[in-house]
């Protein structure tokens, strides 16, 4: 188990999702112990209350999700279940929190793959929105919702310290992933390049002195970034999307419209093979250059 203090009172508890890929549990502690995200259903409720109970930290009394996807909340039933913990994410994605069933219908409508839909978290989840603030361990953390890579995902952010909790909203060139076609790097993912675009740019603003992201990358080293590398962290994950909107414009130009054959196009160029996630990236910006078309 890696888990890294942070900063006093700050711990980033590592749930390995495969050799060379993990996610990330952020757990911030004092008076009491306040949860962002809770890792996969598999590893992230035993990785993290082993290393709580080692620390001897106060009881879990709330759990922020940063958005739905399966490895940001696979274990929130069970931590919800010991705690008694209240769950809290962003407004546009309760209902998917409680039950993620309905995207992953969305997604198996693809012709791409069949997609494994997630079973639901069956936890109650409060709603939150952009400027929630709470306190703990003597720090002030503010949720910002940085939509994007979901519709309501959020991050938090200490601004005394300039720490912000990134999870999946700063993708890099793409997450590594483990699939039925074996690891590679997936590319960066998300379901609205402009929200997407407009978020890494109200990050950049921030100039944070520390971001710590969801998942390894292949565009810098290890997941807690600092000083001048985070800045070319936004900036290279800025540059993915225009240069995936480049690809999309000249396939769409070129009359390859369907969405198979462009998500299969863009995958080559990332040298990967395709996935939802692709799909759901690809499908976004062909309604980009479709929008702009028709303007
Ligand atoms: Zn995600």
């Amino acid at each position: 188990m890696t888990v890294t203090e942070l900063a006093e009172n700050v711990l980033v508890v590592d749930v390995a999702m495969s050799a060379h890929l993990s996610t990330k549990i952020i757990a911030l502690t004092g008076e009491r112990t306040v949860l962002i995200d809770s890792g996969t259903k598999d590893a992230g409720p035993s990785t993290l209350l082993a290393c709580l109970r080692e620390r001897r930290v106060a009881p879990i009394t709330e759990i922020f999700c940063t958005h739905f996807h399966h490895d940001h909340i696979g274990g929130l039933t069970q931590l919800v279940e010991e705690s008694g913990a209240v769950v809290l994410a962003h407004a546009a994605e309760c209902g998917l929190i409680a039950d993620p069933s309905a995207f992953g219908e969305a997604l198996s409508r693809s012709r791409l793959h069949g997609a494994a839909i997630p079973s639901g978290s069956s936890v109650n989840v409060r709603a939150i929105w952009d400027g929630y603030s709470l306190e703990v361990g003597g720090r002030r953390w503010e949720a910002l919702h940085v939509p994007g890579h979901t519709w309501g995902h959020l991050a938090f952010w200490n601004e005394d310290e300039s720490i912000l909790i990134a999870g999946d909203a700063v993708q890099g060139v793409g997450v590594p992933f483990r699939g039925v076609t074996g690891q590679g790097t997936g590319i960066p993912y998300y379901v609205d390049p402009h929200a997407y675009l407009d978020s890494l740019d109200r990050m950049r603003a921030l100039q944070p002195e520390v971001l710590v992201t969801a998942h390894e990358n292949p565009a810098w080293d290890g997941t807690i970034l600092r000083g001048p590398d985070i800045d070319s962290a936004l900036a290279a994950s800025a540059v993915e999307v225009e240069r995936i909107d480049a690809m999309v414009r000249r396939c769409e130009k070129s009359g390859l419209g369907d969405v198979e054959s462009v998500v299969a196009h863009v995958c080559h160029s990332y040298e990967t093979s395709p996935t939802l996630q692709a799909a759901v990236t690809v499908r976004a910006h062909l309604a980009r250059v479709r929008r702009d078309r028709s303007l």
